[in-house]
């Protein structure tokens, strides 16, 4: 159920209501819009009695949700949400770039790739500090260290962090040492990890799954809404299909799907969804001209020794010619790329 507010509701109805939802024992979670504020309830088992909120001051009615993702549907907010990752909008018309390596391998190598980036024009840096490896025997990530070098890089570039937490554990460290908490697509459907990221406070980037789909990726999203935060964003990264000519199916025909059904930002991930850096740049253009909310891409200013993902990394090089290319484009679909 959804409790929709006159647009002239007062913060104190707001608030009488949200209070009686508490009361009854489920959770209320306020939706602000820029025409009036809805407060969605959680935690109730049975159907709702509309008329007990519809005659509360403030009120205009109280409509089911026909979803059921709920917080994260348009039917909750109609109207796209942008959000703030210390500063950098996600969504709202602009396009961020979140780049850097897969995973941070030294100071050396994160310093030099996020030197580039930011020059080049990247919004965030990405880096790996916890990497979810396919063998046991790869390369695992430098852990806290890696969390740490990451925060040093954030003060010297002036450029927010985004890092993957893979367990409850790293979601504390993530958010200690980092300003956005990826979830990776192998735990989008890690129902603990989800909720704890739902604790945490900070931004979460939450990764399709490499075979959910379009339901799945919003239920899981609407696990994070359900603990309280409400700070999410999605990634497209490709999926598994029958075509082997890139590690990955990039959907881009999930960008507009997810706008339709969903008020949350979506970013498109064209390194992993692709596998292969000679297909990036061509992709990363489709992903703005779909109309996604941005992009993650990996650099490396040495791929060929990159401890992971080399083989899909752009070159500093590339990237810039990237950025310089996306730059041009925007104006033409209206959209813009903040420098
Ligand atoms: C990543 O972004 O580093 C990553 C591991 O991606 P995914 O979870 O999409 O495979
Ligand atoms: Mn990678």
């Amino acid at each position: 159920m959804l409790i929709v507010m006159h647009r002239d509701a007062t913060d104190a109805e707001i608030r009488k209501v949200m209070d009686h939802i508490e009361s009854l024992g489920y959770r209320a979670h306020p939706i602000p819009g820029s025409l009036r504020t809805a407060i969605g309830i959680t935690g109730n088992q049975g159907s709702l009695h509309r008329a007990e909120f519809e005659v509360m001051p403030g009120v205009d009615q109280a409509v089911p949700v026909t979803k059921p993702y709920k917080l994260v549907s348009r039917e909750a907010r109609d109207e796209r949400t942008c959000v703030d990752v210390a500063g950098v909008p996600i969504g709202a018309g602009t396009f961020t770039v979140i780049a850097g390596p897969c995973a941070v391998e030294s100071r050396k190598q994160l310093f030099e790739i996020a030197e580039q980036v930011k020059k080049a024009g990247a919004h965030l840096l990405r880096g790996g500090a916890f990497k979810p490896r396919t063998s046991p025997y790869s390369f695992q990530g430098l852990g806290e260290e890696g969390l740490k070098l990451l925060a040093e890089a954030r003060k010297e570039f002036d450029l927010p962090v985004v890092t993957e937490a893979m367990d409850s554990e790293g979601v504390k460290l993530v958010e200690e040492y980092a300003d956005v908490i990826q979830i990776g697509a192998r735990n989008m459907q890690n129902y603990s990890l989800l909720k704890a990221a739902g604790r945490a406070r900070k931004p979460v980037f939450l990764k399709r799954g490499m075979s959910a789909t379009l339901d799945e990726l919003l239920m899981a999203a609407e696990y994070i809404y359900s603990e309280g935060n409400y700070q999410v964003f999605l990634c497209e990264r490709g999926v598994r299909t029958f075509s082997m000519h890139t590690r990955n199916t990039l959907d881009l025909s999930v960008v507009p799907a997810v706008q339709e059904h969903s008020h949350l930002p979506i970013l498109v991930d064209t390194s992993h969804g692709t596998g292969r850096r000679d297909k990036v740049p061509a992709l990363s253009l489709a992903a703005l001209a779909v109309g996604a909310d941005g992009l993650m891409v990996e650099v490396h200013h040495e791929p060929e020794k990159a401890l992971s993902d080399g083989p899909q990394a752009l070159t500093p090089e590339m990237f810039r010619k990237l950025m310089a290319d996306l730059k041009s484009m925007a104006p033409l679909l209206g959209r813009t790329i903040e420098s």
